[in-house]
């Protein structure tokens, strides 16, 4: 099933590619595993997978654990608690959800205590709901300008997760605000920031998500079935 699955997806995303004459290649698929075992998430890696989300610590470092040895990258992509700074440094190779200069300097310290220069994406709340987390669209800039002083961190880009809808269309302006934002971001010429990756887009709105941009887009349900 997941095998199938996969194919599916990645033709859904090369045809969305196509349609905005992007290449697909620009659109990496991270495989989003939360409550998913171990053994599924294998298959997904022998399908040729090669990124992997998380939302909680404690799960994802038992898989990364079972799965050691496999050709996989792990995202983490939850909301990060300050006092789980120094797990998601050590098991993450990008961490999509900084919101805030509190979270963001602990990492720092983490990651310079592990000699490591952490990537990261600032998350933004573009649609400014109360439920979820991320920093306001209006204090992104001078988030990102703070956290970019902090000198073991590397900001690549920006995430968001936006008002859920049954029609993907009503998603497009949150896409579109989303890169418009990391457009001007990028035009301040932050030193050492960079705008390359645009994390957006679930299994109800990915293509549109690569139609506005996506470098990354975040796939779950698609892949692996409906979560328990
Ligand atoms: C669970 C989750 C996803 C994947 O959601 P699906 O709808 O299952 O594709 C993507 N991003 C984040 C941050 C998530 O928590």
């Amino acid at each position: 099933m997941i095998t199938g699955n996969l194919t599916r997806v990645r033709r859904r995303i090369e045809q969305a590619a196509a349609r905005c004459g992007r290449d697909p290649a620009s659109v990496r698929l991270l495989a989003v595993s939360k409550t998913i075992s171990a053994e599924s998430v294998k298959e997904a890696i022998d399908a040729g997978i090669r990124l992997l989300g998380e939302n909680y610590i404690q799960e994802a470092r038992e898989k990364i654990d079972a799965l050691m040895g496999n050709l996989a990258s792990w995202h983490f992509i939850g909301h990060l608690q300050t006092n789980k700074a120094r797990f998601a440094v050590e098991l993450f190779d990008l961490i999509h959800s900084v919101d805030s200069l509190k979270l963001a300097r602990e990492l720092d310290k983490q990651a310079r205590r592990q000699n490591k220069v952490q990537p990261i994406l600032i998350q933004v709340n573009i649609a400014e709901e109360k439920s979820k987390s991320g920093i306001t669209e209006q204090a992104a800039p001078q988030l990102i300008r703070e956290v970019s002083r902090c000198e073991n961190l590397s900001v690549r880009g920006l995430m968001t997760m936006p008002p859920f809808f049954n029609a993907p269309e009503k998603v497009r302006p949150y896409f579109k605000a989303l890169r418009q934002l990391a457009s001007r971001i990028a035009a301040m010429n932050i030193d050492g920031v960079t705008m390359m990756e645009l994390s957006m887009g679930m299994t109800g709105d990915f293509e549109v998500a690569v139609e506005e941009g996506a470098t990354i887009v975040r796939v779950g349900t698609a892949i692996f079935g409906e979560r328990q």
